[in-house]
């Protein structure tokens, strides 16, 4: 094999019938190279991924090369590793208390924009479930362009998307803008959410990363496909790999509609990438009667799922009001994805009855 090309990063794949011990021998020598290890146990063969910098790592090569049970050893080109398809092949399906996001199936989520009272949120979680969705978003603390707009209700908007929880059994996503608040966010809620604005703050992907839940990272307005991915790198670098991306829309020209949806995102993450990827068309288009039209698309494009703002009384609304449908609305649009997912040989997936 010839000299790493860029390549910080390698890969040992381990023969398919190689042992626990010879795994674990692998692992060794490379920790004792000070050098990280990530494992990915496939259903074929453990794959093990090799981070950090050592001017040692040539050597390292070639030892691991002659090391029993390794197939092989082979450089990833690509900046970003972990969360790459390189690393490993097949889908990553992340968990978030029953609901799959990567499976297959398509996953929706919905719930206001902001979590903005007690019965609210209990009203729009019954609606949404009654619809379809498997899980309840809402938010607490609100990332505003202006300091004078609504910031949520904070830890009492937890509280009350907890409630909703425990009224409807879907389980909660909901977003953290700094350490402090992502530690509240993983006392009420299942899934932590890094907004748009916060993809490139490190320290608090990191926090992400080291937090022991699912986490969900929305693309930076202008952030490319590939600072999302390198974001993504960030959590898992900390050990977590349990991260759904979201396209939510991307600064164009045009002033139609608030952002543009980038629907390419899908087809191209989910070939460098193996975990799930879906899409809010609530802030991609911040027009309520483009909402329905584009959830079609993401679907049709092979999105795991979709995210979307739905209000009891959308007029009222303390933010994004124009973009937030009805629970009537949401229900035409649940009804209509479900033939065009099976027509696409997909399924929406039900909310689980059991909770
Ligand atoms: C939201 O989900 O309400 C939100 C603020 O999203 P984004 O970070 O994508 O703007
Ligand atoms: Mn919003």
């Amino acid at each position: 094999m010839g000299l790493f090309i860029g390549g910080e990063s390698m890969i040992v794949v381990m023969e398919p019938r190689a042992t626990r011990e010879q795994i674990d021998a692998v692992v060794k020598k490379i920790q004792e190279a000070s050098l990280g290890t990530h494992l990915s146990v496939g259903v074929e063969r453990t794959v093990i991924g090799v981070v950090g910098d050592s001017h040692t790592k040539e050597l390292l090569r070639q030892s691991l090369e002659a090391t029993s049970g390794v197939e092989r050893v082979v450089p990833i080109l690509q900046p970003f590793k972990l969360v790459s398809r390189e690393f490993k092949s097949d889908n990553t399906v992340v968990d978030v208390k029953g609901v799959h996001f990567g499976d297959g199936s398509v996953a929706v989520i919905a719930g206001p924009c902001s979590v903005e009272g007690l019965e609210q949120i209990i009203a729009t979680a019954k609606a949404v479930k009654a619809a379809g969705a498997v899980m309840l978003r809402g938010g607490a603390f609100k990332p505003r362009t202006s300091p004078y707009s609504f910031q949520g209700l904070e830890e009492e908007g937890l509280r009350y998307l907890a409630e909703a929880r425990k009224e409807t059994g879907l389980p909660v996503v909901t977003e953290a803008m700094d350490a402090y608040q992502l530690q509240l966010v993983t006392k009420y809620a299942d899934m932590i959410q890094i907004g748009a604005r916060n993809m490139q703050n490190y320290t608090l992907l990191r926090e992400a990363g080291r937090a022991k839940y699912p986490v969900l990272i929305k693309r930076g307005p202008s952030a490319t496909i590939q600072e999302l991915l390198l974001a993504t790198e960030y959590v898992m670098n900390e050990g977590n790999y349990q991260v759904v991306l979201c396209e939510r829309g991307i600064r164009g020209f045009d002033n139609y509609t608030r952002y543009l949806l980038d629907l390419s995102a899908v087809p191209v993450l989910k070939e460098l990438s193996h975990l799930p990827v879906i899409i809010d068309p609530s802030q991609g288009t911040g027009k309520r009667k483009y909402v329905s039209p584009m959830s079609r698309a993401a679907v049709a494009a092979g999105a795991d799922g979709l995210i979307i703002e739905v209000h009891p009384d959308p007029e009222k609304a303390r933010s994004d009001g124009p973009q937030q449908l009805t629970p009537e609305h949401f229900r035409t649009l649940m009804s209509e994805l479900d033939p065009l997912a099976k027509a696409l040989g997909r399924r929406m997936q039900a909310p689980l009855l059991t909770r």
